[in-house]
């Protein structure tokens, strides 16, 4: 367990080799005027344990995750994933967001399925969310003029009805809003946002008609992607932030089949001996990387 940053204080201090009744009252004093120092002198926080630094490690889809956040559902936000560590970036983003379009679209839920397990590393079913920088998010639905949220992710087809479920549309004016809260995040730096073509197009321009800043749109322009050689992601968004500062090993993006690779170049080393060494290639980066998977 972590201690307070005055309690290590304290401990150097009561540990010197000090036994004459001087060097106790000398001590007595010292104590007494650091306990008068720290409860009237120091910042609120500095009383606290600090949470350890986070770390985003490696690749989206080849890495690790140290010191990550939990995401808590709340009165705007349902966290229903099996796995909800993140960056704390992308965790307060993600919870930051939800109260925000909840203020401005009240009775507003956010539903967010799976981010990172608390670790990280490999999860079924995904071929990212290894880092803490990925979350999967459900689009905001009504049905009629009425905020709904669905039981499970809703594929939204082209004329942006929800398939096989009467009544219910894709809400692109609050998905929008989303969107603008993420880019606007004061801490989080959005780098991709995973959605099929039709829904992006449809954003756009509600944040058109809506009077949205110029760059603001224009960032959505780029980061708003439907994956290539991926099914369409036509039920949720896919949302990825950088990796946070002070992460010195951690890759923004996804790896392309590096695993995969290095072992096909080794296997073929060993049946045809030693060959002139290649020039070393810079790390694959894809900005479209996904997959039928989430
Ligand atoms: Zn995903």
């Amino acid at each position: 367990m972590q201690q307070p940053a005055g309690s290590q204080e304290f401990d150097k201090l009561l540990s010197p080799r000090l036994s004459a009744t001087t060097g106790t009252m000398r001590l007595a004093a010292l104590v007494a005027s650091l306990l008068l120092v720290s409860a009237t002198a120091l910042p609120a926080e500095a009383k606290q344990p600090r949470p350890p630094h986070a770390r985003s490690v490696g690749s989206p889809n080849e890495g690790q995750l140290q010191g990550g956040k939990q995401l808590k559902s709340s009165s705007s936000l349902r966290s229903v994933g099996g796995h909800r560590w993140g960056v704390p970036e992308l965790v307060d983003m993600l919870t930051r967001s939800a109260a925000k379009v909840a203020k401005s679209h009240p009775g507003s839920v956010l539903t967010v399925a799976d981010l990172s397990k608390r670790g990280g590393g490999d999860i079924d079913g995904h071929k990212s969310h290894e880092s803490g920088r990925d979350a999967d998010v459900a689009f905001y639905l009504r049905k009629g003029k009425t905020a709904f949220v669905a039981p499970r992710f809703a594929k939204i087809e082209e004329d942006f009805r929800a398939a096989n479920m009467k009544g219910v549309t894709f809400d692109a004016e609050r998905s929008w809003a989303l969107v603008e809260a993420w880019l606007s995040d004061p801490s989080a730096r959005v780098l991709q946002i995973f959605v099929a073509s039709h829904l992006k197009k449809r954003m756009l321009e509600v944040a058109a008609s809506s009077g949205a800043s110029e760059s603001v749109r224009r960032r959505a322009a780029e980061v708003l992607i439907q994956p290539k050689n991926a099914l369409p992601h036509d039920d949720h968004f896919h949302v990825r932030v950088a990796c946070p500062t002070r992460s010195e090993s951690c890759e923004n993006f996804a790896k392309v089949a590096a695993k995969p690779k290095a072992k096909s170049r080794q296997a073929k080393s060993k049946q045809s001996g030693p060959r002139p060494r290649a020039k070393p290639q810079a790390s694959t980066r894809v900005k479209d990387i996904s997959s039928s998977k989430r």
